[in-house]
């Protein structure tokens, strides 16, 4: 069982995991469902803005690029 599904290479898109909805917000109170492309909180996301392990699990890798943004879950 993978969870690549939430990643379609195809178009580059990746929805945000059920598990993990609530906790990330950016700017606004929507939180973010999408990892990339067009997210509810108003952003395009990019894969490296995420968590290692977030983008592992999703992406099956973790991104080289640099991102001046790293996104930390809500500690609940
Ligand atoms: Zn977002």
């Amino acid at each position: 069982m993978s969870n690549h599904s939430n990643y379609n290479p195809d178009n580059g898109l990746a929805s945000m995991p059920q598990k993990y909805i609530g906790l990330f917000y950016n700017a606004c109170s929507e939180p973010c469902d999408m990892l990339q492309g067009p997210c509810a909180c108003g952003a395009w996301h990019h894969q490296e803005e995420w968590p290692d392990e977030i983008q592992e699990e999703i992406f099956g890798n973790v991104s080289v690029k640099e991102s001046v943004i790293k996104r930390k879950p809500i500690i609940k």
